[in-house]
């Protein structure tokens, strides 16, 4: 099989995480979660006060920052100056501040150059908004992964439940206000490329939406 680029677009808690890590892991590939690099500048921001209105002081930042992701025993692990900053950047706050900084021009163009870095070798699954539309628009195999709302965000809730607390109500209406920031944005919106395969993961289980998705990208190859 040729080295392929395959990406996985969607709102949040549809289960892109879920399925790029185990689609990566069939096909032998690298599996990046770009979501986690956004969440690394809102951690910055946040560190050094500044707003995500700020653009000088966004332009700084991201003139000064060094996020990487790297695998290690532990799995993926989110990396801002060698600083493993990984379980600190799955809280509210940050999640919300990860999409208020992804609408500007300079937050989005300093992670183009390094997404586009990381799939120079192929053989990743790459997950997030902008994949297949703006970062990849000649990947191979675009998927575009959806579920209703209510599921995502109970989802999201069962996942956080031990360690965030917030009502299912709240985590539902953060989700929503995040799609729509994510969706009405003037750069790289939340949409499924005009080529993408368009899933509803509502009803499916995770092992379906994998196996469906592997035999697209067999059919491709
Ligand atoms: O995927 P995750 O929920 O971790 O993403 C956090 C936020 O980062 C999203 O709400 C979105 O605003 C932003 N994001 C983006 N483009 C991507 C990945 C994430 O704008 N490719």
């Amino acid at each position: 099989m040729k080295p392929l680029v395959i990406t996985i677009d969607g709102p949040a808690g549809a289960g892109k995480t879920t399925v790029s890590r185990i689609l990566a892991d069939r096909l032998g590939y690298k599996y990046v979660d770009t979501g986690a690099l956004y969440r690394g500048v809102a951690f910055e921001l946040q560190a050094r006060g500044l707003s995500p209105e700020d653009d000088k002081g966004l332009e700084n930042l991201c003139a000064d920052l060094d996020i990487k992701l790297v695998r290690n025993d532990k799995g993926v692990c989110l990396l801002s100056a060698d600083r493993d900053i990984t379980g600190q950047v799955r809280t509210p706050e940050i999640t919300m501040l990860a999409s208020a900084v992804s609408a500007r021009p300079v937050v989005r163009a300093y992670l183009l150059t390094l997404q586009r870095k990381m799939g120079r070798e192929k053989k990743v699954v790459f997950e997030g908004r902008d994949m297949g539309t703006v970062v990849f628009p000649n990947a191979d195999v675009k998927f575009f992964l959806d579920a209703s709302l209510k599921k995502r965000a109970f989802r999201r809730y069962l996942e956080f439940a031990s360690k965030v607390s917030q009502t299912l109500e709240e985590v539902e209406n953060d989700m929503k206000r995040r799609d729509e920031n994510d969706a009405s944005r003037a750069i790289a919106p939340l949409k499924p490329a005009k080529d993408a395969i368009i899933m509803d993961s509502t009803e499916m289980t995770v092992e379906n939406v994998v196996e469906r998705m592997l035999s697209c990208v067999e059919n491709v190859s």
